[in-house]
């Protein structure tokens, strides 16, 4: 099989519900590069990335540019070689950032490719280890939202089958986070799981002070407390709260996870596929966790039916993120959340195409 075209499309997908806050971002659409490889044999790979602020330009130009001229004319299944010279390719442009973002919709392509040719979706051709993933919910616990919106959401999500839910918290004032974080877990009750997002805002005194004044409520974990670069800080505030710190979606290589977990940073792990470079770093960042009996919860926004799939094959992960719920028709063939669990997807591939209507729509470049 030898790779005959690369296109690329970019999007600006509107959220269609109210605008959202956490305590570093305000969004109310969400921007995406869809990448497409053709072969000649007539089986197309469909890869992706995204991102809230402007500028996935960037990423396309990278793509285009840089790593689509290597890949015409080469087998799709030397996907690993394919990808180190690729990755080796933006030596002086950089590892991480748009050159990553960008080489991580192509591993996606590529193995959308290797998976149509077998028959199978990836948590079949990985190896299933368990019939349910279950979801938390993320959707009720915004930043902006009232109290009594929050109350109203959360039991809302409880209503409808989930069991663990989100909120965020690094308001300006951390007292109104210690209230907020009262009202939810006196309205949800005992029995619920709720973890804490201050989306890195917090320094390490406030984060010292305040994590421990919220232990009281139970929380199941405290996600990035502090800057993600800092990984001394969290080793520091790790060994002085009781409540398990959560870090991920703003770590971007399993190299940072390694010292993470050496220092004693972090307990548990939010590997994203989209912020990695792809399912194979995933799945490495996976197994070294699960080395040192880490749980692994991933992160999500939009990438929910990847993450649900390399969940079903991976021991070590008890709950997948579930938010941005607008969004969820966006894909072909999408998963849906039952009684507190996805399903998993039955096509063939990977499953990260847009809707043609999506790709018409909403198309910038
Ligand atoms: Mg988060």
């Amino acid at each position: 099989m030898i790779i005959t075209q690369v296109k690329t499309y970019i999007l600006d997908v509107s959220l269609k519900q109210r605008t959202i806050t956490d305590s570093q971002s305000s969004v109310d659409s969400v921007e995406f590069v869809q990448v497409r490889i053709d072969t000649d044999e007539g089986i197309s790979g469909w890869g992706f990335n995204w991102n809230y602020s402007k500028g996935i330009r960037a990423v396309q130009a990278i793509i285009e540019d840089t790593y689509a001229p290597h890949l015409i004319g080469e087998d799709p299944f030397r996907h690993k070689t394919l990808l180190r010279e690729l990755y080796y390719k933006n030596h002086f442009i950089g590892r991480v950032g748009i050159s990553r973002v960008g080489l991580c919709a192509v591993n996606q392509a590529l193995w959308d490719i290797r998976l149509k040719s077998v028959g199978l979706p990836l948590w079949e051709y990985l190896g299933p280890c368990k019939d349910r993933v279950k979801a938390y919910n993320t959707d009720g616990g915004w930043l902006s939202w009232s109290v009594d919106e929050l109350i109203t959401d959360m039991k809302g999500l409880i209503d409808r089958g989930f069991d663990a839910v989100k909120m965020k918290i690094g308001r300006p004032d951390p007292r109104e986070d210690y209230y907020r974080v009262k009202a939810v877990r006196q309205a949800i009750g005992e029995d619920v799981k709720l973890m804490v997002d201050a989306n890195t805002v917090w320094d390490l005194k406030t984060a010292m002070v305040w994590g421990r004044r919220l232990e009281e409520f139970d929380i199941y974990w405290l996600e990035e407390p502090l800057c993600p670069f800092d990984k001394r800080a969290h080793a520091e505030l790790a060994k002085s709260l009781d409540v398990p710190i959560a870090v991920g979606e703003t770590i971007y290589t399993k190299y940072d996870f390694r010292d993470y977990i050496e220092m004693g940073a972090v307990d548990i792990i939010q590997a994203d596929c989209t912020k990695l470079l792809g399912i194979d770093e995933w799945l490495d960042t996976a197994a070294l966790a699960r080395a040192y009996n880490l749980e692994v919860a991933p992160h999500t926004n939009v990438q929910q039916k990847l993450h649900v799939q390399l969940a079903a094959a991976s021991p070590n992960v008890n709950m997948v993120e579930y938010c941005y719920e607008s969004l969820a028709d966006i894909w072909e063939d999408p998963v849906r959340v039952v009684d507190g669990c996805y399903t998993l997807p039955e096509e063939p591939g990977l499953g990260c195409k847009l809707t043609d209507h999506i790709l018409e729509t909403c198309r910038i470049g």
